[in-house]
């Protein structure tokens, strides 16, 4: 199976992929966490997107699609992957196309499904505020509705939980300006290849997977 999550930032999209990937057993593919990785790390990509992601602005297509296509060629790819923060623009979701083209599914559908995790943008503003991640594995955590086990430690990985820079206030209203511009533009994009499911986000973490399970027919 393979799977778009859609949504604005702050929608629950690594939450929700954290959780679908262990019930669908397939692999969750996000650019976010692969880009930290590469700024942590020092990389050429990493220092290429940085100054982007601080201002919170898209790092350039060519970059992004890159990363996905080698990232798409691993081995743990081949039963299906959750897409986590791409595609983020047409031409992205272009480009995933033409590369899944070029391999082997060919013909007809390329992807079972796209969600959309519906949330207004205040409440997003609200929920920023409290994100954490850990800076080892990405997990994301919230202060309030998501807590780990021992407060600032990482459940998954005992790595240490951190605010994003890019989760500060007038960065998130940036973010969410660039995603109604660029990327909400998505959601007709497969909606008229049919494959759009729109999700709206749920009081509780497990209420929201369960809705998704639901569109999924799960
Ligand atoms: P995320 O963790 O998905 O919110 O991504 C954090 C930041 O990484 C974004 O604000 C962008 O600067 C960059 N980024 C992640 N995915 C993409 C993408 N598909 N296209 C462009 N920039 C991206």
């Amino acid at each position: 199976m393979k799977m778009i999550l859609l949504g604005a930032p702050g929608a629950g999209k690594g939450t929700q992929a954290e959780r679908l990937c262990k019930v669908l057993n397939i692999p969750t593919i996000s650019t976010g966490n692969i880009l930290r990785a590469a700024v942590k790390n020092g990389t050429p990509t990493g220092k290429q997107a940085e100054a982007y992601m601080k201002a919170g602005k898209l790092v350039p297509d060519e970059v992004i699609i890159g990363i996905i296509h080698d990232r798409l060629d691993e081995d743990d790819c081949k039963n299906g992957y959750i897409l986590d923060g791409f595609p983020r623009t047409i031409p992205q979701a272009e480009a995933l196309d033409a590369a899944l083209a070029e391999s082997l599914e060919k013909a007809g559908i390329r992807f079972d499904d796209v969600i959309s995790i519906e949330i207004p943008d205040e409440a997003i503003m609200e929920r920023m505020s409290g994100r954490r991640v850990c800076e080892h594995c990405g997990a994301s955590y919230h202060l309030v509705a998501v807590p780990p086990k021992v407060p600032g430690v990482c459940d998954s990985c005992g790595g240490k939980l951190i605010q994003r820079h890019d989760d500060e206030p007038e960065t998130v209203k940036h973010r969410l300006e660039v995603y109604h511009k660029e990327t909400e533009p998505l959601k007709d994009f497969y909606a008229e290849r049919g494959l759009l499911r729109s999700v709206e986000n749920q009081p509780s973490v497990e209420a929201t997977t369960k809705a998704i399970l639901n569109a999924l027919g799960r």
